[in-house]
């Protein structure tokens, strides 16, 4: 009886169903990276086995590490894709932790499916909206398959309320402008203006 029950338990053990996803969001300087590298490392200390990624094209700070405004970090592989962030995750590992998720493809969230699915936790940290406080995918999506959510927000830079956007406030059309203090700024609802770094770039 005592081996049906041993049995019964790792099977259960084994089922998957301690994967599940969890994803961090809201606009810059909000303290993602911090909340993520904050749950990573207390697994780290529990001796979980954990890997953390990051896409190839943030080298803002290093290469290898996962870095916070604040300058707590974590080590992590930077990856150029989700196919090769899906290859990359070893067989033990336990808990997956990706930063700035949302300079992925789309195909993170089959990736990040796949992996929960498996068994492991999935920690996804990125933002929700772009400059032009558009919803940045993948996150919005990965958003709606994950079991826990959080959204955070920053401090307007203009008048210290909520700030849930990304203001831009250098002039660049382009998707992608990578760098954060003096291009960016988190502005709240009534600070935030999109048109802003157009109107700059029309004066120039
Ligand atoms: P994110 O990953 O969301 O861009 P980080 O975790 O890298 O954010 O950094 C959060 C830290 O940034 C805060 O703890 C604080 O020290 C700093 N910071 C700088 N500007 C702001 C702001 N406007 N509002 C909140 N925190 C800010
Ligand atoms: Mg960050
Ligand atoms: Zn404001």
């Amino acid at each position: 009886m005592r081996l049906v029950g041993a049995l019964w338990f790792w099977v259960m053990d084994r089922r998957g169903d301690r994967g599940w996803v969890e994803v961090i969001t809201g606009p810059m300087f909000s303290g993602k990276s911090e909340e993520l590298i904050r749950r990573i490392t207390r697994y780290q200390i529990a001796r979980v086995p954990v890997q953390t990624f990051k896409p190839l094209l943030d080298d803002r700070f290093a290469t290898d590490k996962v870095v916070s405004h604040s300058s707590l970090s974590v080590a992590a592989e930077p990856v150029p894709d989700s196919d090769t962030l899906l290859r990359s995750v070893k067989e033990r590992t336990e808990v997956v932790g990706i930063d700035e998720a949302q300079f992925f493809d789309d195909g993170l969230v089959s990736v990040v499916a796949q992996l929960a699915a498996s068994g492991k936790k999935i920690i996804v940290a990125g933002l929700d909206l772009d400059f032009l406080g558009r919803p940045f995918e993948p996150i919005p999506t990965l958003m709606t398959h994950a079991e826990y959510l959080m959204k955070s927000l920053a401090v307007c830079h203009r008048c210290g309320g909520a700030g849930m956007y990304t203001q831009r406030v250098i002039a660049s059309d382009e998707l992608v402008v990578l760098g954060a203090e003096g291009a960016y700024e988190a502005r709240c609802r009534s600070c935030f203006d999109p048109g802003e770094s157009q109107q700059e770039q029309l004066e120039v």
